[in-house]
C-alpha cells in the first residue's frame, strides 16, 4: 500500500492553480497550518531515526556493514551526513534519559521542528571545483571578501558561495526558473536576539501541533537495541524514506508560500524568520527543498524519485543542477546505479565537459572519466586558457545552488567559467551599490575592526584617534574603523589606547592599566 501523504491532494497541485481566487490571508493560514503539521511529523520521524541511530552507533554498525567511517555509511545509504546521524542519536539519547521531557515531546507539546533539529552544518558536504583563467582568482577573492563585509562576519568560502548564489539567483528574470527572494542575504538586517514573538501577527496560534507520526514509521524503533546493524540499516532507510515524502510535500507548499511572500501577511519580516520561528526549518534547507521542487516542474521524474525515496537527499541535490527535461531520466537512473562519490564526480565531469548546446548528460556508465575526451571549451574565448582552479567545500545543497547559479549566468556555448565570472560581477555590482558600502574609512580599513587581533566585522564605528574633544580633526588620518565593543568599552572605557596616523602608523596598547605597563603594545599587527 502506498503510504499516505497528509496534505490534501488539492493543495499539492502546481502553483499556477492558485492564481484564480487566491486570497492571500486565507492561503497564508491554510498553508501555515499544513506546514506546521508537516514540520511536526518530520520532528517525530527524526526522533525515531535518532533512536535507531543510537543503537547503530553503540554497535559501531558502520564497521560491521563494511564502511570505515560513519559519514561514508550515512551519505551512501541514507543520504545524510554522519554528523547529523550522530547529533540525532545524542539528542534522543539525552531526551530518553529525561522521562518528563520525553513525555512532553511524545505528547506533541514541543514545538514543531525544535527538538531533534540539528544545525545547518550537519548537511553532507560536497566539493565545488571549477577550472578558470587565473585572473578570476582575484575576482573570487574580492567577492568573497565583499560577502564577509556584508555579513559582518568571517564567512568561509562555502558560506560566501551560498550568499553569492542566493543573490545571483534572485536576480534571474521571473520565469519557470524564478527564485524566491534570497532567504538569507548578507544585506538582510540582523535579527534582534531579544525580540519576542509579539513582533509577529498578534493572534497567531503558537501552541504546538501534535501531528501523528506516519503509520509506517510508528513501530519502527521498537526493540532497536536488540537489532543487528543490517536490520537497523533497513529500518533507518525506511524512516528516511518517510522523511523524504514529508520533505517533498513541504517543498511544494513552501514554494507557494515563499513565492507569494505569504510570511508578510503573517507579519514576519523575512521568509527566513518565518521558517525558523514557525517551522524550525533552516533557510538553507528550505531553499534546497524549494529548488528541488522547482526543478520537478521541468523534470518531474526527479521529484518522483525523491518523493518515493528512490533517490536520497544527497543524490537528488547532486544531480539537481544538471537535470533537464531531456536528461533527468538518465541522471535519476545514474543516481541509483553508482555510489554518491562517483555520482558527484560524474556531475562535476559533465559540467566541465558541457558544450552549452546540448543538455548535460551523464557519461557512459562505468567510463573512466579521465580517459574521456575533453572538449576544448576555451576555443571561442580567444587565447584565455583555464590555467587555475577554484575549489571549496560546502554543504551539498550549497554546492547545488551555486552550480545552478553559475549555469544560469552562462550563455549557451560559453565556458562554465564565463557563467562564474558573470555571476560574480553581477553580485559584486549589486552589493557595492548598497549605501552602507560607500564609507571611505570603513572601505580603507577593509571593513573590519582595526584593533590588533580583533576579527569583528559587525557594528563598525568610526573613531577619532585624537578625540574630537581634545581637538582631533575630521581628516582621514585621524579616523579609524573599530567595532562597537572596542570603541565603547575599549577605547572610551580606558582598556585600549591608540595614537598615530591611520591607517599605517597607529600604535595600540591593549590591557591598559594605571601605573604599570599595558599587557601588549603593537604597531599595526606587529608587537613592539
Ligand atoms: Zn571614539
Ligand atoms: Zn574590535
Amino acid at each position: 500500500m502506498e503510504p499516505a501523504e497528509i496534505i490534501p491532494p488539492a493543495l499539492l497541485v502546481p502553483p499556477d492553480a492558485y492564481s484564480r481566487g487566491f486570497h492571500h490571508d486565507d492561503a497564508a493560514l491554510v498553508l501555515d497550518g499544513w506546514l506546521r503539521r508537516l514540520a511536526s511529523q518530520q520532528t517525530r520521524c527524526r526522533a525515531v531515526l535518532g533512536r535507531l541511530a543510537g543503537a547503530f552507533l553503540k554497535r559501531r554498525g558502520q564497521h560491521e556493514l563494511g564502511f570505515s567511517r560513519l559519514d561514508d555509511y550515512a551519505r551512501e545509504r541514507l543520504g545524510l551526513s554522519g554528523r547529523e546521524l550522530q547529533s540525532l542519536a545524542t539528542v534522543m539519547g539525552r531526551l530518553d534519559g529525561l522521562p518528563a521531557l520525553r513525555a512532553a515531546f511524545e505528547a506533541g507539546l514541543r514545538e514543531a521542528g525544535r527538538t531533534p533539529d540539528t544545525g545547518d552544518e550537519d548537511e553532507p558536504r560536497a566539493r565545488f571545483h571549477l577550472r578558470c583563467p587565473r585572473r578570476l582568482l582575484a575576482l573570487w577573492r574580492d567577492v568573497v571578501e565583499l560577502a564577509r563585509r556584508m555579513a559582518g562576519t568571517e564567512l568561509t568560502q562555502g558560506q560566501a558561495a551560498e550568499a553569492i548564489a542566493a543573490e545571483g539567483l534572485s536576480a534571474q528574470p521571473s520565469s519557470e526558473e524564478a527564485w524566491p527572494e534570497p532567504l538569507w542575504s548578507p544585506a538582510a538586517p540582523i535579527a534582534d536576539p531579544v525580540e519576542t514573538r509579539s513582533a509577529f501577527a498578534e493572534d497567531l496560534d503558537w501552541s504546538a501541533v501534535a501531528e501523528a507520526i506516519p503509520d509506517e514509521v510508528a513501530w519502527i524503533d521498537r526493540g532497536a537495541n536488540h537489532l543487528d546493524p543490517f536490520a537497523l540499516d533497513g529500518r533507518m532507510r525506511r524512516v528516511v524514506q518517510a522523511m523524504q515524502r514529508i520533505d517533498w510535500q513541504t517543498g511544494r507548499l513552501l514554494r507557494v508560500f515563499l513565492d507569494r511572500r505569504l510570511h508578510r501577511v503573517m507579519q514576519f519580516p523575512s521568509g527566513a524568520r518565518y521558517l525558523r520561528e514557525r517551522l524550525g526549518i533552516s533557510a538553507r534547507k528550505a531553499r534546497a527543498l524549494v529548488a528541488l521542487e522547482r526543478k520537478t516542474w521541468e523534470a518531474p521524474i526527479l521529484g518522483e524519485a525523491y518523493r518515493a525515496g528512490e533517490l536520497s537527499w544527497v543524490r537528488a541535490l547532486a544531480v539537481l543542477p544538471v537535470a533537464r527535461e531531456q536528461t533527468a531520466a538518465a541522471w535519476v537512473a545514474r543516481g541509483r546505479e553508482v555510489t554518491v562519490r562517483r555520482l558527484m564526480d560524474e556531475v562535476e565531469w559533465a559540467l566541465a565537459a558541457r558544450d552549452g548546446s546540448s543538455p548535460i548528460a551523464p557519461p557512459p556508465l562505468g567510463a573512466t572519466l579521465r580517459d574521456l575526451p575533453e572538449r576544448q571549451m576555451c576555443a571561442r574565448e580567444g587565447s584565455e586558457y583555464p590555467d587555475a582552479e577554484i575549489v571549496f567545500s560546502a554543504p551539498v545543497s550549497v554546492v547545488a545552488l551555486f552550480r545552478t547559479a553559475v549555469l544560469a549566468f552562462a550563455g549557451p556555448g560559453d565556458a562554465l567559467w564565463t557563467g562564474f565570472e558573470r555571476l560574480l560581477r553581477h553580485v559584486q555590482a549589486e552589493w557595492e551599490a548598497q549605501p552602507r558600502h560607500r564609507d571611505p574609512i570603513f572601505a580603507r580599513d577593509g571593513w573590519r575592526c582595526a584593533v590588533p587581533a580583533c576579527r569583528s566585522r559587525r557594528n563598525l564605528h568610526d573613531h577619532h584617534l585624537l578625540f574630537r574633544s581634545r581637538g582631533g580633526n575630521n581628516g582621514h588620518a585621524n579616523r579609524i574603523t573599530i567595532c562597537a565593543w572596542h570603541h565603547l568599552r575599549g577605547l572610551h572605557g580606558g582598556r585600549v589606547r591608540a595614537w598615530g596616523a591611520a591607517p599605517d602608523d597607529v600604535t595600540w596598547e591593549l590591557g591598559v592599566r594605571s601605573g604599570r605597563a599595558p599587557l601588549v603594545r603593537l604597531r599595526g599587527d606587529t608587537y613592539v
